[in-house]
């Protein structure tokens, strides 16, 4: 699975920067694939802060985090860029006249320049501590989102964690599990009070089962096939439900995974670059936004946004060796209209 696809220019991240990113390179003529970890574009806005107004983006006295992502995407747009969405880019190699990138999906994204706006890391799932992890994983019997609701009917199915995620979905799968368990390790829900308030409900009359405080403790089972979660207090009582699934909510956390591995001389989980042109100390490699640093770097949106116009400027000459490239304002230049 996967595709293959050739491109001018690979954007590692679609948070803020990378988006911006796509029009930068779209205004110098150069196409761009971006792929991201995440299902959804926006980074950080999209998925820690949506509704929380942002104040020091040029222009906008105040925008919400999830309203600048939908106006960066509507000013890419017009570029055509190919949203690679749900995996993480694991595989950076040098070929000829350029670089290759290989994903999680098997795709491979080849291009001359590469622009790395990866934040602090791709996001994933927080797991929790248990071993054997990776075999149910593997399986599909350990879970961290819901993707198609009905392979839970009839099932024995345990959730852990106290947030919206964990609530949402015992009030949903109780409607067609066998069995619904509930683990969070203290009464207090941080979910929407109306949903909490269901969920107590539901639990006073029988159909989904409340273990509290109670934490993951281990796996049952053959190493694939799930037959127990065993769980336990803080003091150590320990009990064991029967389950077919596990599905732990514990939030997001980002994590820099395969790019510490691609020779880039990291500084504190930082790339460092050469601050006029944001490459790195690979040719071809450019890196913006949070993941870049150099001195007097602020790690703001609005010094994202001029290193993606930065970094385009430089790779300019990659894509488009021996032209010259004439400094010109947006005013003059215009934009294609949109698709
Ligand atoms: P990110 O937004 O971090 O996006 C990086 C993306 O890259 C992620 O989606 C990640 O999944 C993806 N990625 C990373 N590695 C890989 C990989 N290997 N494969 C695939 N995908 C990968 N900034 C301001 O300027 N003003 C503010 O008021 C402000 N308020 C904030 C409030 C909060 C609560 C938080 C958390 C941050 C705030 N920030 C603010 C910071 C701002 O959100 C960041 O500076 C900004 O998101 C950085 O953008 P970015 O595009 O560099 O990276």
């Amino acid at each position: 699975s996967g595709v293959t696809v050739d491109t001018d220019v690979a954007i590692i991240g679609a948070g803020p920067v990378g988006l911006f990113a796509v029009f930068e390179c779209g205004m110098l003529r150069m196409r761009s694939v971006v792929l991201d970890a995440l299902d959804a574009i926006g980074g950080q806005c999209t998925a820690l802060y949506p509704e929380k107004p942002i104040y020091d983006i040029p222009a906008h006295p105040a925008i919400d985090g999830a309203a600048l992502i939908e106006k960066l995407e509507a000013q890419a747009a017009p570029f055509n860029p190919l949203y690679l969405l749900g995996r993480r880019v694991e595989k950076l190699r040098q070929v000829e006249g350029g670089w290759e990138l290989g994903s999680s999906a098997g795709d491979v994204v080849r291009c001359k320049a590469v622009i790395i706006a990866a934040g602090a890391g791709a996001f994933g799932p927080n797991r929790p501590p248990l071993d054997g992890l990776a075999g149910y994983e593997a399986s599909g019997a350990v879970r961290y989102l819901v993707a198609k609701r009905e392979e839970f009917r009839g099932k024995r199915v345990v959730i852990a964690g106290g947030g919206d995620s964990a609530v949402d979905w015992a009030l949903s799968l109780k409607e067609i599990a066998a069995k619904v368990t509930v683990v969070h390790r203290r009464p207090k829900f941080r979910a929407a009070p109306e949903s909490a308030a269901r969920l107590d409900e539901a639990a006073a009359r029988g159909e989904v089962e409340m273990a509290i405080p109670y934490q993951l403790h281990g796996l049952e089972g053959d190493g694939a096939r799930l037959t127990g979660v065993v769980l336990a207090t803080l003091k150590g009582e320990t009990k064991t439900v029967a389950a077919d699934f596990l599905l732990p909510f514990y939030g997001l956390s980002m994590e820099l995974g395969p790019i510490a591995g691609w020779g880039l001389g990291l500084e504190r989980s930082h790339v460092g670059v050469t601050p006029a042109t944001c490459e790195t100390n690979l040719p071809g490699i450019h890196a913006v936004g949070d993941i870049a640093t150099y001195p007097g770097k602020l790690k703001l949106i609005l010094q994202g946004f001029a290193e993606a116009a930065m970094a385009a400027h430089a790779i300019h000459p990659r894509v488009f060796p021996g032209e010259a490239l004439h400094f010109e304002y947006s005013t003059s230049k215009g934009v294609p209209h949109s698709p």
